[in-house]
């Protein structure tokens, strides 16, 4: 059982430290992968909005 927990917090452990080294670019992807102008997510598709990127 001990063995169990200690395997699942170093799991937890590593998941962590794999978001910890994701964030800063992953954070960077979303802001481009928004609409500048309302926000919303497009993942490069043009925003249907009034002020969507050409
Ligand atoms: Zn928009």
């Amino acid at each position: 059982m001990i063995a169990k927990i200690v395997l699942l917090f170093l799991v937890g452990m590593g998941i962590l430290g794999i978001l910890g080294k994701l964030t800063v670019p992953g954070a960077k992807r979303l802001s481009d992968a928004r609409c500048r102008s309302c926000g919303r997510f497009t993942f490069g598709k043009p925003c249907s909005c009034k002020g969507g990127r050409s």
